[in-house]
């Protein structure tokens, strides 16, 4: 209790991130969130710290190339699906280390369309 409690303590924009993560983890091994679906780049970031915090990992869905920047940019440890990945956020996802979990639609588009 004591823990939820402090982890509210950055404010009320961030709450909700916090404690729906602090709800979750004693019983899950990963947080996966959907970018750009009604959750802010703040409460991403709120997520991925309070994730971190219970040493979790968080996989980011990230489609598009703006979801993908956000994702690369709250400190997601992978990007999931990843289909408009550019070269640059490859090169920033190397440097953060982050992994990109691509699906056989990403694996298609490297064989059908010019680069
Ligand atoms: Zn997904």
């Amino acid at each position: 209790m004591e823990l939820r409690k402090a982890a509210c303590e950055g404010g009320p924009v961030f709450d909700r991130a916090r404690q729906a993560v602090l709800n979750v983890f004693y019983n899950v091994d990963l947080i996966k969130v959907t970018v750009g679906d009604g959750i802010s780049p703040p409460e991403l970031t709120a997520i991925v710290e309070e994730a971190h915090r219970e040493h979790l990992k968080v996989a980011d869905h990230a489609i598009d190339t703006a979801s993908i920047q956000t994702a690369i940019e709250v400190g997601a440890d992978s990007i999931e699906h990843g289909n408009k990945v550019t070269d640059e956020q490859l090169k920033q996802m190397r440097d953060k280390g982050i992994v990109l979990d691509s699906d056989a639609h990403l694996v298609w588009q490297l064989f059908h369309e010019e680069h």
